[in-house]
């Protein structure tokens, strides 16, 4: 199983299988990261193996037939998805919008963990300003699919992701599948607001309320699955809030802020040094970096110099440091002080605004750290 937790729904649907009692459609419905995909996943796995495996009232996929093998990685022929998605760039505007179109993204999203949001969906399409949806055209393709013959003579399952995103003419087709069950088909509807789908389609299906995750089951699979020291797993799985997938977005903020860290570290030493050719070389290295990112590294290196300040009032209630942070400001904060706050913190405001303007990043960085060579020691 690679749902966390959730231990008691888990049972109750093995109990369901074993009594052969399998529900034609199924909404699991929760809060974000509280495991949804990973359930169904699961699920589909149970009911498109050869040989499932039945122990007492346990019951699993053997992991070692066809089905099994097929599934695991999301491309067994009978296990379909529906997911929000959007135009592809280069699809002309009078073809059809349908899941299809994003299939490889989507299985590598799926292969490479199954626990994420749809922030994480839309970044893995590369789209920052629209909002996708499960597009009318994809009733047909959920007809199509569900009228196959199954290829392996078993169970078709058909996972929608987020059916709260579905336009409404797919929910009405979507409803009449459900009025109709098509033979040996399951639907699995995962869905974080459950309240925005039609009642007719709520009243079709069979629906598990799942809770957010407990802070300690968090911590324990992030010391398991992501091998995080005790401390840190405990840290992250409270600023959580019983959901994995926030959980493994701070895991990676963190690591973002340990480089700007890094970054942020060299810099200064370099301006202290008026090294001026390896301060070139940092700007060099640094323009190699996306405009997002570039971004998010002045905003990270204006909260530090922020709480740098803050530290020589000795009141360390008011500050928020990491430990390397921490570790870095005992010396550096010293270098901060009310006559170069304002100075330091709008160079970096003013270099955020020309790299927004698509200033060379190059350009931007050096002449910032020219300045930084006079601002340290004022
Ligand atoms: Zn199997």
């Amino acid at each position: 199983m690679s749902v966390i937790a959730q231990r008691h729904i888990v049972s109750r649907l093995q109990k369901q299988w074993s009594e052969g009692r399998i529900p034609h459609a199924l909404l699991l419905a929760g809060p974000e990261g509280c495991g949804k995909m990973p359930l169904a996943l699961d699920y589909a796995r149970l009911l498109l193996c050869e040989q499932p495996l039945k122990e007492e009232e346990q019951a699993r996929p053997c992991e070692k037939c066809r089905g099994c093998a097929m599934s695991r990685t999301a491309a067994h022929p009978d296990l379909h998805f529906v997911f929000p998605v959007i135009r592809p760039k280069n699809a002309s505007s009078a073809s059809r919008v349908v899941c299809d179109l994003w299939l490889k993204e989507w299985r590598e999203m799926l292969n490479d963990g199954v626990y994420f949001d749809l922030a994480a969906w839309e970044e893995r399409m590369g789209i920052e300003n629209q909002q996708p949806i499960i597009y009318s055209d994809e009733s047909e393709e959920i007809l199509r699919k569900v009228s196959l013959v199954s290829s392996q003579g078993g169970y078709k399952v058909v996972v929608i992701w987020l059916p709260e995103l579905m336009h409404v003419s797919c929910s009405n087709k979507l409803l009449k599948l459900l009025e109709e069950p098509p033979a040996q088909t399951v639907f699995i509807l995962c869905s974080n607001q459950p309240e925005k789908l039609l009642p007719t389609i709520l009243s079709r299906t069979q629906r598990i309320d799942m809770k957010a995750l407990p802070e300690e089951e968090i911590a324990a699979a992030l010391r398991s699955e992501r091998g995080l020291s005790e401390t840190d797993a405990a840290h992250i799985a409270h600023l959580a809030a019983g959901s994995y997938t926030r959980a493994l977005r701070q895991i990676s903020v963190n690591n973002d802020e340990r480089e700007f860290l890094d970054m942020f570290i060299l810099l200064m030493r370099k301006c202290y040094l008026r090294d001026i050719k390896e301060m070139h070389a940092w700007s060099e290295h640094i323009a190699t970096w996306g405009r997002e990112r570039q971004k998010a590294f002045l905003d990270y290196a204006q909260r530090l110099v922020r709480e740098n300040f803050v530290l020589n009032f000795g009141l360390p209630q008011l500050n928020f440091l990491s430990k390397d942070e921490a570790a870095f400001s005992v010396n550096f904060a010293r270098f901060i002080n009310e006559r170069n706050v304002i100075g330091i913190t709008e160079e970096l405001a003013l270099a955020q605004r020309d790299i927004e303007q698509n200033v060379n990043a190059r350009m931007v960085f050096f002449d910032f750290s020219l300045k930084m060579i006079v601002l340290l020691i004022q």
